[in-house]
């Protein structure tokens, strides 16, 4: 039995509509996976995530859950999802891209890396090996594995070790990850299986693969083949958004996306905009997480239908109309811009959270009207109108 169920159920060029389904929770993709960095998204609750927004699945952080609480308090609960009340699913990565984000507090070796907490400065270390076992112990449904990330602009050579590095890590964390998920190794988490909606599944967790290689395309294809060979349950696109220009972004994606495993859901770390995740499910993607709606709602920046808006804009004081006229949220059935704008600017912690609401809420009915477009045969037509209409009203800056 498999630890995960994965259907494509209609295509449109590269594009792909599917079901993935975890031992808890069925997954409609493409699928936007909001971030809940501590073990929370910032400013929304669980119930509005489900009941309204109803996301199936989220991201949990594995460096900053791993710091704080730390493992042994969320194994004292059973797992992450008696921790944090969440009960659908969970991916969560691991660890990796946080701890390469610290260059000058951290030391890498072929065994691991060595690092400062960026809390209380105490030594801690991760390894492939560290980051299944504390992955076990939250019980995420998807485990990524550990990988090296090289900045955007990495030459030639660079990447090259990176990738060698990261394939080797890959291999051992699936080592470790499987030896975790057979039983020999007690894991900690106490709250194996919900429910699978009728499926087939082993209530195990499932590991995805990373693909490497920064903006080279050989070394992009030589990293998927090694990743493809060891073998993995999905497969993700890291190393993008990460200081390279966007058009480097686009040509990686058009050249792997279509060339990953087609009986695999296909995940791009990190990534992105409205638009961004318009051109990657363009060129076959079917997963996307990305902390800006809740980010860039807290300084009072709204994605919309029609370009980004800055709550702080003086024109909107006055303005009774809603965030975005074309938005079913509950923040735009019911408050006005100028209402907003007000909050925003009397530094009532409800602007934020309204507008990380509604941003969340934006993302996930945009994903919900791509996969109907995909359905119906009409992915290019709506991709087309989406996108001009972004630009021809994005007038508001940010
Ligand atoms: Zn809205």
């Amino acid at each position: 039995m498999k630890p995960l169920d994965w259907k494509v159920t209609a295509r449109d060029g590269n594009a792909r509509t599917g079901t993935l389904t975890t031992r808890r929770s069925v997954i409609e993709t493409p699928v936007f996976m909001p971030v809940g960095t501590q073990g929370a998204l910032k400013g929304i609750r669980f119930e509005w995530l489900e009941d309204e927004i109803d996301a199936r699945i989220i991201l949990g952080n594995t460096y900053h859950l791993f710091l704080r609480p730390g493992v042994e308090t969320i194994k004292q609960f059973g797992g992450l999802h008696n921790f944090t009340s969440w009960n659908r699913s969970f991916l969560t990565d691991s660890g990796g891209f946080q701890v390469f984000s610290l260059t000058d507090l951290r030391k890498l070796t072929e065994e691991g890396v060595e690092f400062r907490s960026h809390l209380d400065g105490s030594k801690r270390f991760l390894s492939p090996e560290v980051s299944m076992e504390v992955q076990a112990a939250l019980g995420s449904e998807i485990v990524m594995v550990f990988d090296e990330c090289p900045p955007g602009d990495a030459g030639y050579d660079a990447t090259k070790a990176s990738l060698d590095l990261t394939v080797r890590w890959a291999s051992r964390s699936k080592t470790r990850f499987d030896r975790l998920q057979d039983g020999g190794m007690d894991t900690g988490y106490k709250n194996p299986l919900a429910h699978a909606d009728g499926a087939d599944l082993s209530g195990k967790q499932s590991l995805f693969g990373i693909i490497q290689g920064a903006g080279h395309l050989d070394l992009r294809k030589e990293s998927l083949d090694r990743t493809v060979e060891i073998g993995f349950d999905g497969y993700a696109i890291g190393g993008l958004s990460v200081g390279e220009e966007k058009s480097v972004m686009y040509e990686v994606l058009d050249f792997i996306a279509h060339k990953m495993p087609d009986n695999a859901p296909r995940y791009l770390m990190g990534v992105g905009t409205p638009e961004d995740l318009i051109e990657a499910v363009n060129a076959g993607v079917d997963m996307f997480d990305c902390v800006i709606p809740t980010r860039n709602g807290r300084t009072g920046s709204a994605f919309t239908s029609h370009g980004k808006l800055n709550i702080r804009n003086a024109k909107f004081a006055t303005d009774d109309r809603p965030l975005d006229p074309e938005c079913s949220c509950s923040v735009c059935r019911r408050y006005s811009l100028g209402y907003l704008r007000h909050l925003y600017q009397a530094g009532e912690m409800n602007a934020s959270i309204m507008i990380s609401h509604h941003n969340v809420a934006f993302f996930m009915e945009t994903m919900r009207r791509t996969r109907e477009a995909i359905r119906t045969g009409e992915f290019q037509a709506f991709r087309k109108q989406f996108l001009d209409k972004l630009t021809a009203n994005a007038t508001d800056g940010v």
